[in-house]
């Protein structure tokens, strides 16, 4: 459902901007570039955080065993991508549902 026939620009649901192509309901990419720019900027904040509790547990708990320690330095980047990757993903639906504007639901 990319238009409805008879009206091929539609609001923004955010700005209320009229842009063309939009569907019904759907944001301008204006707004999906500020909301994803909100959203990395949060993600890193946390994903670092987590990074360092787990540099920080993998340092203290680990034996200093050289191939463990190489296994608690894999574990502490993928912490980072991981929890990089979901925080923004999940702060870009959060930040999209509450900066939404009309609407019923
Ligand atoms: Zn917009």
């Amino acid at each position: 459902m990319r238009s409805l026939a008879g009206s091929p620009e539609a609001p923004c649901s955010r700005c209320g901007a009229r842009t063309a192509g939009l569907a019904l309901g759907d944001r301008c990419p204006a707004c999906n570039r500020q909301l994803r720019r909100r959203a990395s900027r949060l993600a890193g904040r946390i994903s670092l955080l987590a990074t360092m509790l787990v540099a920080v547990y993998v340092y203290f708990r680990m034996p200093p065993v050289r191939w463990l320690r190489i296994y608690g330095a894999i574990a502490v980047l993928a912490t980072y991508v991981l929890v990089r990757q979901i925080v923004s993903r999940v702060a870009f639906e959060v930040f999209a549902r509450e900066t939404e504007t009309g609407g019923e639901s």
